[in-house]
């Protein structure tokens, strides 16, 4: 190839790049690059080093302030004149090729006629923090997608730095977050500790929307209490459907505060009660059934009982067939969950009540003692278990089921969740699709 040739590759190139900086190469520095992602009004990049701390490459990129630019008071955000200048900081930046990197900027005090001398704010960091915002956002960016020791590790930096940056990014969310059209809301209570911790948890379920609104600890009255005073008594007055399980302190909290609102007894909770009960006559009749010496056909059949039919494999499927010719108990129950599944089938209410009564009957002459139990509460919640048919199209089926499913996985991922203040942040952060600022680069 002869000099000056130009290959059709490098033709193509030049023709899509369109160049944004017009610095000739040999001159192109580190601060043309910063000073296009993140620039600021009253101060500019000085100079920039490269060197070793503890055995890890580290760039200090020095701010200096605009020629005659003041500072701004940090307890009234005002302009006032300088008093003095403290010794230099370092705030933490996005890191580049695996390289540290910081901003090194000394801090200018102001004489402040209202506030006396204070320290001046900087737009890169906010109060004491040690990182700049940018890198915060980026870490809190990141922990939406690993988990905070994952993050920690990829960018060599601490749990606790992690933490900080979520904290801040749903400190920020929480905020700005609009919670205005909120119609219909699920109200669970979540198991998150060994020792029957319990958190109150409270999603927005109208159709399309599904988003953790609020966590609480523990799940009295006065947890749920505190959700509806934070939410505020006008957004509590427009709700439309409040979705819950039959837990009495939740019920009396509901019907109190928002008054308006139809409650509704969730699907899934329901059928949850009903496994639950099976689970009780299995185990009960299993043991008696060793006890009196027989075959063990109950052995092994738990998941085949709690599973719905088609969600079983086909070696499951054979073996329940088999079950089921057994005149047992077990069966017996299992057979009152599954005709329980045709009431949500139903369209109108009075027609989905005919079966419900019919269904408590006959329940209630089965001597299955779990499942008469459930049929009790069944009875006693009727109107709200109808509500169900009414806010049918209105709020996402099976919403606060899913929500619960995504609440679990970040539990468990966060095992080094020791405090309910980390575990909120992180719920918030994952489930509560809180905004962000506009930004003018992004990093990730
Ligand atoms: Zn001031």
């Amino acid at each position: 190839m002869r000099a000056g040739e130009r290959t059709l590759r490098g033709l193509w190139y030049d023709l899509v790049a369109r160049p944004i900086d017009t610095t000739p190469p040999d001159r192109m520095q580190l601060k043309t690059i910063l000073n296009r992602i993140e620039r600021h009004r009253s101060f500019v990049y000085g100079e920039v080093r490269l060197h070793e701390r503890m055995g890890r490459a580290v760039l200090d990129i020095e701010m200096r302030p605009r020629a005659n630019g003041r500072p701004t008071c940090s307890g009234c955000g005002r302009r006032r004149p300088g008093y003095d200048t403290l010794s230099p900081r370092r705030f933490e930046f996005v890191p580049l090729w695996g390289i540290a990197v910081y901003f090194v900027y000394a801090m200018r005090r102001v004489e402040c006629p209202t506030c006396g001398v204070v320290v001046e704010t900087v737009p890169w960091a906010s109060g004491k923090s040690q990182a700049t915002t940018t890198y915060a956002w980026f870490l809190a960016r990141w922990a939406k997608r690993l988990s905070w020791s994952e993050v920690a590790e990829a960018f060599q930096t601490s749990w606790e730095r992690v933490f900080r940056s979520v904290e801040m990014a749903v400190t920020w969310g929480l905020a700005h977050r609009d919670l205005e059209n909120v119609r219909a809301i699920g109200i669970d209570e979540v198991l998150w500790r060994k020792g029957y911790k319990f958190l109150t948890v409270v999603y927005q379920i109208d159709a399309g929307v599904r988003r953790l609104l609020w966590v609480g600890q523990d799940r009295r009255a006065k947890t749920l209490l505190r959700f509806f005073r934070s939410f505020g008594r006008e957004r509590c007055a427009r709700l439309h459907f409040i979705c819950s399980d039959m837990w009495q302190p939740y019920l009396k909290v509901i019907a109190r505060k928002a008054a308006g609102a139809i409650q509704v007894l969730d699907r899934f909770h329901i059928m949850a009660h009903l496994s639950k009960a099976i689970d009780e006559v299995r185990a009960k009749e299993a043991k008696s059934l060793k006890a009196a010496g027989y075959e063990p056909v109950l052995k092994g059949m738990r998941f085949c009982l709690l599973k719905r039919p088609e969600n079983l494999s086909g070696s499951q499927e054979i073996k329940l067939a088999e079950l089921l010719r057994y005149n047992l108990r077990t069966v017996r129950a299992y057979l009152l969950k599954e005709d329980f599944q045709f009431f949500w089938q139903y369209v109108s209410p009075a027609w989905a009540g005919k079966f419900l009564d019919r269904w408590c009957t006959r329940t209630m002459r089965s001597r299955l003692e779990p499942m008469k139990r459930v049929a009790r509460m069944l009875r006693n919640h009727r109107p709200l278990l109808l509500n169900w048919f009414r806010a049918r199209g209105e709020i996402s089926a099976a919403a606060v089921e899913g929500m619960n499913n995504k609440l679990k996985v970040t539990t468990r991922k966060a095992y080094g969740f020791r405090t309910f203040r980390a575990l909120e942040i992180a719920l918030y952060h994952s489930l509560g699709h809180l905004p962000e600022p506009k930004i003018t680069h992004r990093f990730c």
